[in-house]
């Protein structure tokens, strides 16, 4: 029942390839999570998830839309146009001579996502189809000098000439990137320009993109790719995010729908540069993590998300996450801030074979997707995945996959597991399943523990958090002997990442690249152009900034504008980003501030001693964000229980292998386990999508905010 004196106020979304996951929140923070097999038209998942999410209150999408204030929504379908390339036909022009440079991709794109040893080996390169076809590109006649200076005139009629070819064949976008056009984009914009009347004249109204009006920072291939991105594949998205906002509007809603972006901010649907969503539900998942740890007290935050596909971590570091200026994504280089994440191809889903060379088990880096393994009701999939092993092993309870809307099919999964891997390993079918079990668990651990101490730390400084509908199957298993404080899996694990994206704020990130350099030499009218020149791109980002929130119908009084930088030792390849310490900047002192608050944030993420403020110091990029408040979810608060779980919770028993025998799991219903209940291994808890494994050796207790803390005894 739709109950008005606690209304449902908050909606995080998370269409992922597989599963649509919608996580509704009320006034007090109770929350239902919603689960729909995704659809083409992503709004049709969303509305039969939202529909599943709140029958749990007993209450319909038509009741409790009208009242919410916040939406938003995570997906994977701009990312899986790309990697499928097939996005909107995009013609592109380019400084003349440099037609090739983008299907080039740096020489480093053709092995962007490889391991180590795979990169070695030329022969295992491969390059991906360019977003933009060499047919489709064009070469104009200009130049700028990498100080922004005009060389060679940009030749107009050649523009002219290319948008009316590029049209005739077909393209349904125009992106132009010329040299060093974040130094001097007036020749972009002349051309941008003579695009736009080229098309108007032939009747045609495709949009035409300059990436200095969208990204204006340095590296030509990292800036043309993002703003391929922006007609390629956000595009068609602008179109699906429309369709699912006016399908909201038509049950009711009032509220505006924003997306979650890669910086960890949210923007609007409507944002100019929807590109900048291109990854979203892992970056929830991490947005998640930092307002719990915010709230309740956590500093350093060790953060892992396992779903059928991936295993992607990162690190909160004492309340903060770290950022890529240009990371890359779907083995391309691109020019949009990312929150820093390790992703690794192995999940619950991946498959399972028999390395021929080696007589060795391999997992992934495929997977099942969303038919899951050879235990998928309908057959397809002839692979064995780490599914069919969790099935065995009495992991995953095959009546209660998805709740139990599928019945999946266990006499085949042990065959296909028996044949393709106990057999040939001369293994019994349970040790040769847990076998499997424990190679996924020992891989996530070493890459665990290598992205912590490759990055200066130990485990033992963080509370790992654990997430994802696979995460709390294997929580036990990749964190075991790594000395975290705490291992905690949120009850709500399997839709974390929904819940994440609307935890994060409305907030757009605009960056810009700049040139500033000073030494120990440098003379105070020095220091003062740096202050200027710095205190500019900041003004002009934050226009961009309030070009967007506009569209939004704020003003300047709304918005909480935080400038930002990266800057750098001089000579040295490697910068590290900053909020500045300070509003505003305009005199000599004030630059001295920022080169502190660098010099003492260097020291904290190396080391004091690598401090080399002898070389002087660069500025990179400007950054600005700009923030709105908006309503997020609350974090629940329910009294103490007690250690011993009511009656209802208790399901059953089933048997359970681990440690090379068959025990009996006490089984558990995760939803009526209340605060302070305590379980001893060998247990499972389960939930709809997701399962909650304690084996012989560990203990699990629920605190008042409904996360589990798992425990080595
Ligand atoms: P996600 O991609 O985050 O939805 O996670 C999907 C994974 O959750 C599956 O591959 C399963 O291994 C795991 N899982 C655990 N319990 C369940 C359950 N009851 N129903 C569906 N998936 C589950």
């Amino acid at each position: 029942m739709n109950d008005l004196t606690n209304p449902v106020e908050v909606l995080g979304i998370d269409a992922g390839g597989t599963m649509t996951d919608t996580f509704f929140v009320r006034a007090d923070g109770t929350f239902v999570v919603g689960k729909a097999q995704s659809d083409v038209d992503e709004a049709n998942a969303v509305l039969t998830s939202s529909v599943d999410a709140l029958a749990h209150w007993d209450t319909t999408p038509e009741e409790v839309f009208p009242q919410m204030v916040t939406c938003v929504f995570s997906g994977t379908a701009m990312l899986n146009r790309v990697v499928g390339r097939k996005g909107l036909r995009t013609g592109l022009i380019v400084s003349k001579g440099f037609e090739d440079f983008h299907r080039m991709g740096r020489a480093i794109q053709c092995y962007l996502g490889y391991a180590f040893e795979d990169r070695l080996h030329l022969n295992t390169h491969r390059y991906d189809e360019p977003l933009a076809h060499i047919h489709d590109t064009r070469g104009v006649t200009e130049r700028v000098d990498s100080k922004g200076g005009v060389v060679i005139p940009v030749r107009l009629h050649e523009a002219r000439e290319a948008a009316r070819e590029l049209v005739e064949q077909g393209c349904k976008a125009i992106v132009i990137s010329f040299l060093s056009s974040y130094l001097n984009g007036t020749h972009e914009r002349a051309v941008r320009d003579v695009c736009l009347e080229v098309i108007k004249e032939m009747g045609s109204n495709i949009p035409v993109f300059a990436s200095v009006d969208y990204y204006p920072v340095r590296k030509e291939t990292h800036r043309t790719n993002t703003t391929l991105l922006e007609a390629y594949a956000a595009e068609p998205s602008r179109k699906i995010l429309a369709n699912l906002s006016q399908r909201m509007k038509d049950v009711g809603a009032k509220y505006d729908v924003r997306v979650m972006a890669s910086h960890g901010g949210t923007i609007s649907w409507k944002a100019k540069e929807l590109a900048r969503t291109l990854v979203s539900g892992p970056i929830g998942g991490v947005m998640g993590s930092r307002y719990l740890a915010e709230q309740l007290g956590y500093e350093n935050v060790a953060c892992s998300d396992i779903g059928g596909t991936s295993f992607d971590m990162a690190l909160i570091v004492k309340g903060k996450v770290s950022m890529h200026q240009d990371g890359d994504c779907a083995r391309l280089v691109l020019s949009l801030p990312l929150v820093s994440m390790d992703t690794i191809g192995a999940g619950a889903g991946s498959f399972v074979r028999i390395d021929p060379y080696s007589n060795s088990l391999k997992l992934g880096p495929d997977s099942a997707g969303y038919r899951v393994g050879t235990c998928w009701p309908a057959g397809g999939v002839d692979t064995v995945s780490v599914t069919d092993c969790h099935i065995i092993l009495g992991y995953l309870n095959p009546d209660n996959f998805l709740g139990g809307i599928l019945e999946l099919d266990v006499p085949r999964a042990k065959q296909c597991v028996k044949e393709q891997i106990a057999d040939p390993l001369g293994m019994s079918l349970e040790d040769a399943a847990a076998g499997v079990i424990e190679l996924l668990d020992l891989s996530l651990r070493q890459h665990l523990r290598a992205m912590i101490s490759a990055k200066g730390y130990s485990p033992s400084d963080f509370v790992c958090f654990s997430y994802g509908g696979g995460g709390p199957v294997h929580a036990y298993g990749y964190t075991m002997g790594l000395g975290f404080k705490e291992t905690i899996v949120p009850a709500w694990a399997a839709g974390f990442s929904a819940f994440g994206c609307a935890t994060a704020d409305f907030e757009y990130r605009y960056d810009k690249s700049t040139d500033i350099g000073i030494t120990k030499d440098s003379t105070t009218a020095e220091k003062q152009e740096a202050v200027n020149t710095l205190g500019a791109c900041w003004k002009e980002l934050a226009d961009k900034v309030m070009e967007e929130f506009k569209i939004n119908g704020f003003t300047e009084d709304d918005v909480t504008l935080t400038p930002g930088y990266r800057m750098q030792y001089l000579g040295q390849l490697n910068d590290l980003e900053m909020s500045s310490p300070l509003s505003d900047i305009g005199s000599p002192e004030d630059w001295d501030k920022l080169v502190a608050t660098f010099d003492e944030t260097y020291g904290r993420v190396y080391a004091d001693a690598a401090r080399s403020p002898e070389l002087g110091f660069g500025v990179t990029a400007a950054i600005m964000r700009g923030s709105v408040e908006t309503k997020k979810p609350s974090i629940p608060s329910e009294p103490d229980a007690g250690p011993n779980p009511p009656a209802e919770a208790v399901i059953g028993e089933r048997p359970f292998y681990y440690g090379r025998k068959w025990v009996t799991a006490k089984l558990y219903k995760m939803e009526t386990l209340l605060p302070g209940n305590r379980i001893t291994g060998p247990a499972v808890i389960e939930s709809d999508a997701t399962t909650y494994v304690i084996p012989t050796g560990f203990e699990t207790w629920l605190d008042g905010h409904r996360l589990f803390h798992l425990i080595e005894v």
